[in-house]
């Protein structure tokens, strides 16, 4: 490399915000509809969205009501070389479109299926083009698939941070040792086991890790999300995830009237379970209606929202911060080269740092004041958390939806067209390489999945009775053969 290019190379590394992260935004920005452009809006102009995979492992050995997976899902083989190979274009897509970095879901069925060589592969696939990988699983696997998936062959570490998120609520069926749970309580001993393996894996091989806890929610464990929340915070999850249930997926294992559970319900209920209100309306990742999200630090059990809505100098605070800052970014990149670039960042904008000596304090106050927060760092309880609700749609709105967007039409049922606005604000994306497209999660799920997996029946057909996926022991089997009443 010329000298001329190497100095353009470490310009472009440690400029504040990459030229094509500044693209990817601005057409984010240009894209949103109208409704989602309120001052609050972090689509586009702090970031692009979420990513996740589908059409690559369907399957999954756990039964739960509801499922969003489609009906024929285990139906289809689990194939490392496929999910390698499918997920590496996905990726390449979503770089092309969404820029050199975004957070993706490995997920679209049980990731802890695949063979972990597969699974640490993919996740190289997935950093290689800049995307922060997070693997979504129910959690019923062992310590050794952990470290199998975080290591090499030569058993040094693959990555030098990973993340999970483990999916535990009472609704699932044939986890090990809680093959039918009654009660969300029941499985607090399981998470915080999955949550000690991370505690393991840090001390054997130095990987660090940030773990979410996803819940899905029902009429039927509605109530129990207060206490869920409660002693998941005590746990070491860094991001806890609600989402209430919709009609999606395999229609067999609808049980129950799913609308009675909205984003404020359970919303109330996390807060009751914190303890106190949980600020939300400074920031949204794309419709309110789809999505609510705060971010602040827990001190021994005080949570300082990091920006309150109700607290102007937070929203200026806020407003210049993205003006300026917005796409900036943090993780993956070398110290030195992140050091560079904050330098660069306050001298192009000296006048942001009052602000930020600004809000840090009032973060601080918020959780309990320095002297509180000093005591708890000694005492190792302090921690970011992340509190997300998730309210995915139902197939039955989401089809007609879709496909008048594709027709270019605006619905003339209201409920319809409110469907057609989520849609057009979508935080989280799929991504479809043979035709250039990203479409909303919630239209892979009751649109495409079902037409892929037929596909992906004849392509992947499953192995010859009596063969197990990698990971399931002859006891596993069984209690498996129980809770769903069948054999592998
Ligand atoms: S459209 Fe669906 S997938 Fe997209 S943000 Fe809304 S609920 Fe989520």
């Amino acid at each position: 490399m010329s000298l001329s290019n190497a100095i353009r190379q470490i310009e472009l590394a440690t400029r504040p915000i990459h030229p094509e992260t500044r693209a990817a935004l601005d057409k984010r920005w240009a894209e949103l509809p109208e409704h989602a452009k309120t001052p609050e809006q972090l689509l586009g102009r702090c970031a692009v969205g979420c990513e996740g995979t589908h059409g690559v492992f369907p399957k999954c050995n756990l039964t739960c009501s509801p499922c969003y997976h489609s009906a024929d899902a285990n139906k289809v083989r689990i194939d490392g070389d496929h999910t390698v190979t499918e997920v590496t274009k996905q990726m390449g897509l979503l770089r092309q479109i969404r820029g050199p970095r975004a957070h993706a879901q490995l997920i679209g069925g049980e990731v802890s299926l695949l063979p972990a060589a597969a699974h640490r592969e993919t996740l190289k696939a997935m950093r290689a083009v800049g995307r922060e990988p997070m693997s979504m699983t129910h959690g019923d696997f062992d310590y050794e698939y952990l470290l199998d998936v975080v290591t090499d062959d030569d058993g040094t570490p693959a990555f030098d941070k990973v993340s999970f998120a483990a999916h535990f609520d009472s609704l699932m069926r044939g986890r090990r040792g809680a093959v039918r749970p009654r009660s969300e309580a029941e499985l607090n001993p399981f998470r915080e086991k999955f949550a000690d393996m991370f505690l393991d894996l840090k001390k054997q091989t130095g990987v660090k890790s940030y773990l979410a806890h996803n819940m899905t929610v029902t009429p039927t464990n509605l109530d129990e999300v207060e206490q869920v929340t409660r002693d998941v915070l005590a746990m070491r999850y860094d991001m806890m995830s609600f989402q209430p249930a919709a009609f999606i997926g395999d229609d067999r294992r609808w049980k129950e009237d799913f609308q009675e559970v909205t984003i404020d319900k359970v919303w109330e209920r996390i807060e009751a379970g914190a303890g106190q209100k949980l600020p939300h309306k400074a920031v949204q990742f794309g419709d309110p209606r789809c999505n609510r999200h705060t971010v602040g630090v827990m001190v021994d059990g005080v949570f300082g929202t990091v920006l309150d809505a109700d607290e102007p100098k937070d929203i200026a605070a806020r407003d210049r911060f993205l003006a300026h800052h917005g796409g900036m970014i943090f993780g993956d990149i070398p110290r030195w080269a992140l050091t560079i670039k904050v330098i660069r960042a306050i001298l192009r904008h000296p006048g942001d740092l009052p602000p930020l000596v600004g809000l840090m304090t009032r973060i601080l106050k918020r959780a309990g004041g320095l002297r509180r927060v000093l005591r708890a760092a000694r005492a190792g309880k302090v921690s970011f958390k992340t509190f997300v609700v998730h309210n995915f749609m139902d197939a039955e709105q989401v089809k007609p939806a879709w496909a008048l967007i594709k027709e270019g039409k605006v619905a003339d049922d209201p409920k319809i067209r409110e469907t057609q606005e989520r849609l057009g604000a979508c935080m989280y994306a799929m991504s479809h390489p043979e035709t250039g497209e990203l479409v909303p999660a919630c239209t892979q799920h009751s649109v495409l999945d079902p037409i892929e997996n037929i596909g992906l029946r004849k392509l992947l057909p499953l192995e010859p009775k009596g063969e197990r996926p990698a990971g399931i022991t002859n006891g596993r089997a069984d209690e498996l053969a129980d809770a769903n009443g069948s054999r592998w």
